[in-house]
Protein backbone atom coordinates (compact mmCIF):
# COMPACT_ATOMS: atom_id res chain seq x y z
CA UNK A 1 0.00 0.00 0.00
CA UNK A 2 2.54 2.42 0.91
CA UNK A 3 6.36 2.56 0.19
CA UNK A 4 8.69 5.25 1.86
CA UNK A 5 12.39 4.68 0.17
CA UNK A 6 15.72 7.15 1.84
CA UNK A 7 13.15 9.93 2.84
CA UNK A 8 15.08 13.76 3.71
CA UNK A 9 12.52 15.92 4.63
CA UNK A 10 13.19 19.94 5.57
CA UNK A 11 11.18 22.51 7.07
CA UNK A 12 12.33 26.03 7.80
CA UNK A 13 16.04 25.04 6.64
CA UNK A 14 16.73 21.82 8.95
CA UNK A 15 16.51 18.65 7.82
CA UNK A 16 14.03 17.02 9.95
CA UNK A 17 13.68 13.37 8.11
CA UNK A 18 16.85 11.79 7.65
CA UNK A 19 16.76 8.62 5.19
CA UNK A 20 13.23 7.44 6.80
CA UNK A 21 12.45 3.70 5.54
CA UNK A 22 8.79 2.18 5.86
CA UNK A 23 7.10 -0.34 4.19
CA UNK A 24 2.91 -0.95 5.07
CA UNK A 25 1.44 -3.74 3.25
CA UNK A 26 -2.82 -3.95 2.49
CA UNK A 27 -4.63 -4.45 5.81
CA UNK A 28 -2.19 -3.63 7.97
CA UNK A 29 -1.87 -1.46 10.97
CA UNK A 30 1.43 -0.01 12.16
CA UNK A 31 2.20 2.53 15.13
CA UNK A 32 4.79 5.09 15.25
CA UNK A 33 6.08 5.94 18.53
CA UNK A 34 8.48 8.69 19.49
CA UNK A 35 9.38 11.55 21.50
CA UNK A 36 8.18 15.10 21.64
CA UNK A 37 10.74 16.20 18.10
CA UNK A 38 11.42 13.07 16.20
CA UNK A 39 10.00 14.21 13.64
CA UNK A 40 6.70 12.15 13.80
CA UNK A 41 4.40 15.25 11.90
CA UNK A 42 6.55 15.71 10.60
CA UNK A 43 6.47 12.54 8.45
CA UNK A 44 2.35 12.89 8.25
CA UNK A 45 2.58 16.47 6.75
CA UNK A 46 5.31 15.98 4.30
CA UNK A 47 3.17 12.30 2.92
CA UNK A 48 -0.07 14.74 2.80
CA UNK A 49 1.42 17.03 0.69
CA UNK A 50 1.97 19.98 3.12
CA UNK A 51 3.85 22.75 0.99
CA UNK A 52 6.17 23.82 4.14
CA UNK A 53 7.88 20.51 3.92
CA UNK A 54 10.59 20.21 1.01
CA UNK A 55 11.09 16.68 0.44
CA UNK A 56 14.52 16.75 -0.55
CA UNK A 57 15.35 12.83 -1.66
CA UNK A 58 13.43 10.00 -1.82
CA UNK A 59 10.35 7.61 -2.52
CA UNK A 60 7.55 7.72 -1.88
CA UNK A 61 4.49 5.11 -3.40
CA UNK A 62 0.91 4.94 -2.96
CA UNK A 63 -1.11 2.16 -4.26
CA UNK A 64 1.27 1.88 -7.30
CA UNK A 65 1.48 5.72 -7.77
CA UNK A 66 4.44 8.29 -7.11
CA UNK A 67 2.51 10.40 -4.16
CA UNK A 68 5.42 12.86 -4.31
CA UNK A 69 4.34 13.77 -7.73
CA UNK A 70 0.96 14.80 -6.55
CA UNK A 71 -0.52 17.97 -4.93
CA UNK A 72 -2.43 17.54 -1.39
CA UNK A 73 -5.66 17.37 -2.98
CA UNK A 74 -4.80 14.57 -5.47
CA UNK A 75 -3.16 12.92 -2.87
CA UNK A 76 -6.36 12.64 -1.41
CA UNK A 77 -8.43 11.73 -4.54
CA UNK A 78 -5.94 8.50 -4.26
CA UNK A 79 -7.38 7.78 -0.57
CA UNK A 80 -4.81 9.19 1.81
CA UNK A 81 -5.94 11.17 4.94
CA UNK A 82 -4.63 12.25 7.60
CA UNK A 83 -6.02 13.17 11.09
CA UNK A 84 -4.36 16.18 12.30
CA UNK A 85 -2.72 16.66 15.44
CA UNK A 86 -3.77 20.04 16.07
CA UNK A 87 -7.43 20.00 13.57
CA UNK A 88 -8.10 23.25 12.44
CA UNK A 89 -11.26 25.68 13.50
CA UNK A 90 -12.93 26.63 10.08
CA UNK A 91 -15.14 29.27 11.33
CA UNK A 92 -18.92 29.79 8.73
CA UNK A 93 -17.90 26.72 7.44
CA UNK A 94 -20.67 24.01 7.98
CA UNK A 95 -19.50 20.87 9.16
CA UNK A 96 -22.35 18.23 6.95
CA UNK A 97 -21.83 20.25 4.03
CA UNK A 98 -18.17 20.02 4.17
CA UNK A 99 -18.00 16.94 4.82
CA UNK A 100 -20.71 16.47 1.54
CA UNK A 101 -18.40 18.45 -0.50
CA UNK A 102 -15.49 16.25 0.36
CA UNK A 103 -17.52 12.97 -0.08
CA UNK A 104 -18.76 14.30 -3.60
CA UNK A 105 -15.27 15.36 -4.47
CA UNK A 106 -14.00 11.72 -3.95
CA UNK A 107 -16.86 10.48 -5.81
CA UNK A 108 -16.47 12.75 -9.07
CA UNK A 109 -12.96 11.73 -9.46
CA UNK A 110 -13.92 7.81 -9.22
CA UNK A 111 -16.59 8.89 -12.11
CA UNK A 112 -19.48 8.26 -9.77
CA UNK A 113 -22.26 10.37 -9.48
CA UNK A 114 -22.67 13.38 -6.77
CA UNK A 115 -25.12 12.59 -3.51
CA UNK A 116 -27.66 15.18 -2.59
CA UNK A 117 -27.88 16.53 1.05
CA UNK A 118 -31.16 14.06 1.32
CA UNK A 119 -29.08 11.08 0.67
CA UNK A 120 -25.92 12.34 2.00
CA UNK A 121 -27.86 12.53 5.33
CA UNK A 122 -28.59 8.94 5.31
CA UNK A 123 -24.98 8.13 4.83
CA UNK A 124 -23.98 10.38 7.27
CA UNK A 125 -26.69 9.04 9.80
CA UNK A 126 -24.75 5.33 9.78
CA UNK A 127 -21.33 7.15 10.44
CA UNK A 128 -23.03 9.35 13.60
CA UNK A 129 -24.15 5.89 15.01
CA UNK A 130 -20.76 4.25 14.42
CA UNK A 131 -18.97 6.92 16.15
CA UNK A 132 -21.82 7.70 18.59
CA UNK A 133 -21.36 11.47 17.86
CA UNK A 134 -24.34 13.63 18.06
CA UNK A 135 -26.36 15.41 15.62
CA UNK A 136 -25.78 18.82 17.09
CA UNK A 137 -22.37 18.06 15.67
CA UNK A 138 -23.13 18.33 12.23
CA UNK A 139 -24.82 21.92 12.02
CA UNK A 140 -22.07 23.92 13.54
CA UNK A 141 -19.07 24.85 11.52
CA UNK A 142 -15.88 22.82 10.92
CA UNK A 143 -14.11 22.24 14.48
CA UNK A 144 -15.72 25.66 15.35
CA UNK A 145 -15.75 26.19 18.88
CA UNK A 146 -15.51 22.32 19.68
CA UNK A 147 -13.54 20.87 22.56
CA UNK A 148 -9.99 18.43 22.34
CA UNK A 149 -12.06 15.51 22.61
CA UNK A 150 -14.92 16.40 19.92
CA UNK A 151 -12.24 17.39 16.98
CA UNK A 152 -10.59 14.45 17.78
CA UNK A 153 -13.83 12.36 16.63
CA UNK A 154 -14.90 14.99 14.02
CA UNK A 155 -11.64 13.47 12.63
CA UNK A 156 -12.62 10.60 12.33
CA UNK A 157 -15.58 11.09 11.04
CA UNK A 158 -13.72 12.29 8.06
CA UNK A 159 -12.25 9.47 7.72
CA UNK A 160 -15.51 7.23 7.84
CA UNK A 161 -16.86 9.75 5.57
CA UNK A 162 -13.85 9.14 2.88
CA UNK A 163 -13.33 5.47 3.94
CA UNK A 164 -9.69 5.75 2.93
CA UNK A 165 -6.99 3.58 1.75
CA UNK A 166 -4.10 4.84 4.18
CA UNK A 167 -5.53 6.79 6.97
CA UNK A 168 -2.54 8.29 9.25
CA UNK A 169 -3.92 8.98 12.48
CA UNK A 170 -1.57 11.84 14.10
CA UNK A 171 -1.83 11.41 17.63
CA UNK A 172 -5.79 11.75 17.41
CA UNK A 173 -5.49 9.33 20.95
CA UNK A 174 -3.88 12.76 22.50
CA UNK A 175 -6.84 15.02 24.30
CA UNK A 176 -9.21 12.26 24.73
CA UNK A 177 -10.93 10.97 27.64
CA UNK A 178 -11.05 7.63 28.29
CA UNK A 179 -14.73 7.14 26.61
CA UNK A 180 -13.54 9.18 23.66
CA UNK A 181 -10.54 6.81 23.45
CA UNK A 182 -12.64 3.48 23.08
CA UNK A 183 -14.82 4.93 20.58
CA UNK A 184 -12.22 6.62 18.19
CA UNK A 185 -10.21 2.83 18.97
CA UNK A 186 -13.51 1.18 17.79
CA UNK A 187 -14.41 3.28 14.60
CA UNK A 188 -10.88 2.24 13.74
CA UNK A 189 -11.39 -1.03 14.18
CA UNK A 190 -14.40 -1.31 12.08
CA UNK A 191 -13.09 0.52 9.36
CA UNK A 192 -10.44 -1.43 9.32
CA UNK A 193 -10.08 -4.65 6.55
CA UNK A 194 -7.71 -6.05 3.76
CA UNK A 195 -7.96 -3.12 1.66
CA UNK A 196 -7.28 -0.74 3.57
CA UNK A 197 -4.08 0.29 5.88
CA UNK A 198 -3.57 2.60 8.83
CA UNK A 199 -0.55 4.60 10.57
CA UNK A 200 -1.28 5.61 14.08
CA UNK A 201 1.24 7.88 15.38
CA UNK A 202 0.78 7.88 19.13
CA UNK A 203 3.03 9.11 22.00
CA UNK A 204 1.33 6.90 24.48
CA UNK A 205 0.49 3.19 24.63
CA UNK A 206 -2.94 3.46 25.61
CA UNK A 207 -4.47 3.79 22.48
CA UNK A 208 -2.84 0.79 21.54
CA UNK A 209 -4.64 -0.99 24.26
CA UNK A 210 -7.82 -1.15 21.97
CA UNK A 211 -6.01 -1.06 18.92
CA UNK A 212 -3.59 -3.85 18.26
CA UNK A 213 -1.07 -3.04 15.44
CA UNK A 214 0.57 -5.69 13.47
CA UNK A 215 4.00 -3.57 13.99
CA UNK A 216 5.16 -1.07 16.42
CA UNK A 217 8.03 1.62 15.13
CA UNK A 218 10.20 3.67 17.29
CA UNK A 219 11.22 6.99 15.50
CA UNK A 220 13.99 8.83 16.87
CA UNK A 221 15.79 11.87 15.47
CA UNK A 222 14.23 11.54 12.00
CA UNK A 223 14.10 7.53 11.67
CA UNK A 224 13.06 4.21 12.41
CA UNK A 225 15.47 3.05 15.10
CA UNK A 226 13.46 -0.05 16.28
CA UNK A 227 10.40 -1.81 14.81
CA UNK A 228 8.54 -4.83 16.92
CA UNK A 229 5.67 -6.59 17.66
CA UNK A 230 2.71 -4.76 19.26
CA UNK A 231 4.30 -5.36 22.88
CA UNK A 232 7.14 -3.15 22.21
CA UNK A 233 4.97 -0.69 22.88
CA UNK A 234 4.54 -2.49 26.33
CA UNK A 235 8.39 -2.01 26.64
CA UNK A 236 8.37 1.43 25.68
CA UNK A 237 5.72 2.64 28.08
CA UNK A 238 8.11 0.95 30.75
CA UNK A 239 11.28 2.27 30.07
CA UNK A 240 10.43 4.80 28.04
CA UNK A 241 12.91 6.45 25.12
CA UNK A 242 16.01 6.81 26.78
CA UNK A 243 17.84 4.15 25.59
CA UNK A 244 17.55 4.89 22.42
P1 LIG B 1 6.85 15.18 16.63
O1 LIG B 1 5.52 15.17 15.95
O2 LIG B 1 7.55 13.86 16.59
O3 LIG B 1 6.77 15.69 18.04
P2 LIG B 1 7.51 17.26 14.73
O4 LIG B 1 7.48 16.60 13.39
O5 LIG B 1 6.33 18.07 15.10
O6 LIG B 1 7.82 16.16 15.85
O7 LIG B 1 8.79 18.18 14.82
C1 LIG B 1 10.08 17.73 14.51
C2 LIG B 1 11.02 18.90 14.51
O8 LIG B 1 10.72 19.73 13.38
C3 LIG B 1 10.91 19.79 15.74
O9 LIG B 1 12.21 20.18 16.09
C4 LIG B 1 10.08 20.94 15.25
O10 LIG B 1 10.39 22.12 15.94
C5 LIG B 1 10.47 21.05 13.79
N1 LIG B 1 9.37 21.58 12.97
C6 LIG B 1 8.24 20.91 12.63
N2 LIG B 1 7.42 21.69 11.89
C7 LIG B 1 8.04 22.87 11.75
C8 LIG B 1 7.72 24.09 11.08
N3 LIG B 1 6.58 24.23 10.40
N4 LIG B 1 8.62 25.09 11.16
C9 LIG B 1 9.78 24.94 11.85
N5 LIG B 1 10.13 23.83 12.48
C10 LIG B 1 9.30 22.80 12.44
MG1 LIG C 1 3.59 15.57 16.53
Amino acid sequence: MLSIKNLYVRVDGSDILKDFSLVIGSGEVHAIMGPNGAGKSTLAKALSGHPDYEIVSGEVNLDGQDLLALDAAERAQLGLFMSFQYPVEIPGVNNASFLRMAYNAKRKVAGQAEVDPMEFEVILQKKLELLKIDESFLERAVNHGFSGGEKKRNEILQMAILDPKLAILDETDSGLDIDSLRIVAEAVNALRDSQNSFLLITHYQRLLNYIKPDFVHVMVDGRIVQTGPAELALVLEEKGYDGF
